[in-house]
């Protein structure tokens, strides 16, 4: 039996007639950019997050630096966020001008330390840049108590997480902004480049919208050096349809866990789910020091496997700048996560074929 870790093809043979009928109505309609899809995609995203502001941007790491830009983050401003991510977080915070700065991470729930953003709050600190992690909720009750002690902005990244509830309210709701990657593997994906931006502000909303389109604040009246990241009409299009069926497909990823959970000997340490989380799986993570032989091992079974980080970001050549500092917990967990194939249309005997191979790997 081949397992990958993700095969798209699954989907797109269910949903095939439905995806087509969506792009098709764009070309009826004949609106590619923004206009009345887009615009019905961004009330549905509102009212599925319980926001008052959906903005579609191009890519969630135009979500991101835009969202930063908004709240008027650049030089002279320090941000603080997690080493242990996809480069996208923190590069654009470099982007705007700002410093990055890094605090390290829980060691069981993989997700920014509460008690670390603290030790890192300096006058210059303007923002708390928390990363829900495979979909794994951050600690937001700390997070929010310690933005509101020290006036900062959060700036959630959840590119991993749609649909993953914190305390029943939706990760991405909790800050000024959530920035939300609807690349195609992610758990909401269209067929290319896509992203949001939601805030409950509506001065922030104002700025996000001139922010994606040129700074107009109408056409052709520019009021501030902006960008083109829009969300394309096509992509718009395959999310109304795919937003109605996210619950059940993030049920189903938990199915999945559920059923990794049950097989995998309980001495394998796995990604901790935050106390009051509830995880979408958007990487099923494990944690081992036999992590490079395991993936060798799973690999001549014809299991595949990633490693989501490899390299901490403050080891990264772009932040050398940062070489020098440690993160001892990050550190560690580059050199023993393991994420497993996980996706709604996975099969349970794929699955349990996986969970019993790993389990016979440490046998
Ligand atoms: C995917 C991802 C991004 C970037 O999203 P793109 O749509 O690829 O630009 C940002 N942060 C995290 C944590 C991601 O996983």
């Amino acid at each position: 039996m081949k397992v990958k870790m993700l095969d798209l093809s699954r989907e797109y043979k269910i949903y095939k007639k439905d995806y087509l009928n969506a792009i098709e109505n764009v070309f009826n309609k004949g609106a590619f950019i923004l206009g009345p899809i887009v615009e019905e995609f961004e009330n549905d995203f509102a009212e599925y997050m319980n926001i008052k502001h959906v903005c579609g941007v191009g890519n969630g790491t135009d979500a991101l630096r835009i969202a930063l830009l908004a709240c008027g983050i650049g030089n002279g401003d320090e941000v603080i966020t997690t080493p242990f991510t996809f480069v996208a977080t923190a590069e654009t915070i470099a982007q705007t001008g700002a410093k990055v700065v890094f605090a390290d991470i829980d060691k069981e729930t993989l997700n920014i330390d509460p008690d670390e953003i603290v030790k890192k709050i300096t006058p210059q600190t303007k923002a708390i840049l928390p990363v829900h992690l495979y979909g794994n909720p951050c600690d937001m009750d700390k997070i929010i108590d310690i933005s509101k002690e020290h006036n900062l902005f959060v700036i959630e990244d959840c590119a991993q997480s749609i649909g993953s509830l914190y305390k029943n309210k939706q990760t991405g709701s909790f800050g000024k902004c959530g920035c939300f990657s609807f690349f195609p593997t992610k758990n909401l994906g269209c067929a290319g480049d896509g992203g949001a931006i939601i805030t409950n502000d509506e001065e922030i909303n104002f700025k996000i919208r001139m922010l994606r389109a040129h700074g107009a604040a109408k056409k052709y009246v520019h009021r501030i050096e902006g960008f083109n990241s829009r969300l394309d009409a096509i992509h718009a299009a395959m999310l109304n349809f795919k937003l109605k069926l996210i619950n059940n497909k993030n049920e189903r990823r938990r199915e999945i866990a559920n059923i990794y959970n049950s097989i995998i000997n309980d001495k394998i340490v796995r990604q901790k789910t935050q106390n009051g989380g509830q995880h979408v799986y958007h990487q099923f993570t494990i944690l081992t020091e036999k992590r490079d032989e395991l993936k060798e091992f799973l690999k001549k079974h014809d299991i595949d496997s990633a490693i989501h980080y490899s390299i901490p970001l403050h080891k990264q050549e772009v932040f050398s700048d940062h070489k020098d500092e440690r993160y001892p917990i990050s550190e560690k967990a580059v050199n023993k996560v393991l994420s497993l194939p996980i996706y709604p249309e996975l099969k349970d005997e794929e699955t349990v074929y996986v969970a019993e191979k790993i389990n016979d790997f440490f046998r």
